[in-house]
């Protein structure tokens, strides 16, 4: 194994570490999520800090050691040109779940492919609605591929078709029709349909769909529960998509 490696990815969580030293999370394209130290970046003199502490996609070399890996060198190289002010709370969401949904060190193509088209689609978005969209499609395509697919058109229990009123069971991940849906909460068709489209594989993009925002605010709401459940971990920002 080479001592060395180079990948980019983006910096999802810092904290300090020892004394001078800070402990990064990079969630990085070829090595999935990674826990790195940086010798002596609190330092204010540190080169790496500041290439380190933006959104941006990053340029790492890493050095392999016997406990965590070591940053070498850092170099911003896409700030995402995006306006932090608007965005801040969503870019936040995106790399939390990653830190929190993820386990360490494997690499994933898609999710590398689903967070950079949640970057584009943020970038271009520019209501609020649109891009909770967007945060609902990253959360779908990323919960589905973590393993955390929902069933989203039988009776999760007796495989019936749900029909109107339909029930989510947390303890199931899936639909529950009437005569199933002990410990279950009433979900509407429409967000349902919604979660259908934005889970799928063949979304070219946000353009085409007209989604009202009562639905919008369902299937956020609904997160705030599904999300912690399945990874069961507390998920911070989720409360201010
Ligand atoms: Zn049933």
């Amino acid at each position: 194994m080479s001592k060395t490696y180079r990948t980019t990815g983006v910096v999802i969580k810092r904290r300090d570490w020892r004394e001078n030293d800070s402990l990064f999370t990079i969630y990085t394209e070829h090595y999935g999520k990674q826990n790195l130290v940086a010798i002596g970046s609190k330092k204010v003199k540190s080169k790496l800090m500041g290439h380190l502490s933006a959104y941006g996609l990053v340029d790492i070399m890493v050095a392999r050691g016997k406990g965590l890996d070591k940053l070498a060198t850092a170099r911003l190289i896409d700030n995402f040109k995006m306006d932090l002010e608007d965005n801040y709370f969503y870019i936040g969401y995106v790399y939390e779940l990653l830190d929190k949904a993820i386990e360490q060190g494997e690499r994933d193509e898609k999710i590398w492919k689903i967070l950079q088209s949640a970057v584009e689609w943020l970038k271009v978005t520019k209501t609020k609605d649109e891009k909770r969209l967007v945060m609902i499609y990253f959360t779908l395509q990323l919960m589905g591929r973590l393993g955390y697919h929902p069933e989203l058109f039988n009776c999760v229990i007796c495989k019936s078709k749900a029909s109107d009123p339909v029930f989510f069971s947390l303890a199931n991940n899936g639909l529950g029709c009437s005569n199933c849906s002990q410990d279950s909460f009433v979900v509407s068709q429409d967000m349902i349909k919604l979660m259908r489209v934005l889970i799928s594989d063949d979304l070219e993009g946000f353009d085409k769909l007209i989604v009202k925002k009562k639905v919008i605010i369902e299937v956020i709401g609904f997160f705030r529960k599904w999300v912690p459940y399945m990874v069961e971990k507390e998920i911070n920002s989720v409360k201010y998509l």
